[in-house]
């Protein structure tokens, strides 16, 4: 019998976003269910997806990490510059350039981070997490060692792309495990929101074109176990907050007292002395719009690193609280996600063909999936 394992990966298309679009693939998925996500953005929940391990585990917490090895120390010059080679599209064509020069094969953008706090910065994700050999074990290095044919998407293509490469893989019948990426909902959800008519639109192609793949696989193939999840879902902003003029107002001085990186819904801290820790800990708890992620709590949601490599202190954001302006953008946006796993918002997806148990629970489960689909 000839079995296909049809991974479908939709960023950003959290639970109560699907639930709001039932349509989608009705009749084919005959199980859905919320999974909990972890601690992060993308760059940490595809490595939980990939590797089934949690933050702490494959050590891909967060994109950027204070270093005093930074290959980004040099980038201070560009601060001296005048501000246009601070615009977006000069950023862009930076990021690609610094990409090549250093031989990143992951995904890699300077976001907003100004130029004088880059060289503060290493960065996580080097290497490409869809080849074999990422700094993790991944789904794609266990089909190299147990000789499983499998296709992956190419995520610097497009999706139609994609689309089109994984029905060409699935048309020649020799791939048994088959990983469709299609990450574009998330900025379409960034940019409008979660009710705006564009979330329908592009939701209806989705379904459209994830039932044309799977129309063609079931044709080709005995069995074709089907599953279509999310990492995280997305909250629709109400406001925006400085928290970084809050830090500032301080007095205190980034790189001799202290040194923050400041994600969209999650700021996070390291400290040169106990005075910055005293002052900025103290200024923190007076903030309302969001709360301190202590020990016990980052323990809870396995991101909890003796060295405190991606933060002594974690600082999250209430949903829909967007830190603004902040090191990932200057202006505010109509949705945002990273905030608290246990916001219903972040809750991801996971439907299927086929029953999924009762043991799933999280995206970190999603590996198990595969593994019991490729050993069946
Ligand atoms: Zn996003």
């Amino acid at each position: 019998m000839k079995k296909l394992a049809l991974y479908v990966f939709i960023d950003a298309f959290g639970y109560e976003i699907y639930k709001q679009h039932p349509y989608f693939l009705k009749d084919i998925a005959t199980d859905a269910k919320p999974l909990q996500s972890v601690l992060g953005f993308t760059n940490t929940c595809l490595p939980s997806i990939l590797s089934g391990k949690y933050p702490q585990e494959h050590g891909q917490a967060s994109l950027f990490y204070y270093s005093d090895h930074s290959p980004f120390k040099w980038m201070k010059v560009l601060s001296f510059l005048p501000s246009f080679f601070d615009r977006f599209r000069v950023r862009n064509i930076l990021s690609r350039a610094l990409k090549k020069a250093y031989g990143y094969t992951g995904y890699f953008q300077l976001y907003s981070i100004p130029f004088d706090k880059l060289g503060y910065f290493d960065f996580t994700e080097k290497r490409d997490y869809f080849v074999p050999g990422a700094p993790f074990d991944t789904i794609f290095d266990y089909c190299v060692q147990n000789s499983i044919p499998y296709h992956a998407s190419d995520w610097r293509e497009p999706e139609e792309r994609n689309l089109q490469a994984v029905t060409e893989s699935i048309e020649e019948g020799d791939t048994a495990f088959a990983w469709l990426y299609l990450p574009s909902l998330d900025g379409i959800l960034h940019k409008y929101g979660t009710q705006s008519p564009k979330v329908e639109e592009k939701i209806r192609w989705l379904d459209r074109e994830i039932r044309n793949v799977y129309d063609k696989a079931r044709k080709k193939y005995d069995d074709v176990a089907l599953y279509v999840f999310s990492d995280h879902g997305m909250e629709d902003v109400t406001e925006g907050y400085d928290l970084i003029a809050d830090i500032d107002a301080l007095g205190l001085e980034y790189g001799k007292d202290y040194i923050a990186m400041y994600d969209s819904s999650m700021a996070r801290f390291w400290f040169k002395n106990n005075k910055a820790r005293e002052m900025i800990t103290r200024k923190l708890h007076e903030i309302d719009n969001g709360s301190i992620l202590d020990e016990e709590e980052l323990r809870r949601l396995k991101t909890f690193f003796e060295d405190g490599k991606f933060g002594d202190l974690f600082f999250m954001m209430n949903p829909g609280i967007m830190i603004n302006p902040s090191y990932f953008g200057k202006d505010l946006i109509a949705g945002m996600h990273g905030y608290h796993p246990d916001t219903p918002s972040s809750k991801a997806l996971l439907i299927s063909n086929k029953k999924i148990g009762e043991e799933i629970t999280s995206i970190t489960d999603i590996r198990k999936t595969m593994e019991k689909e490729l050993a069946q």
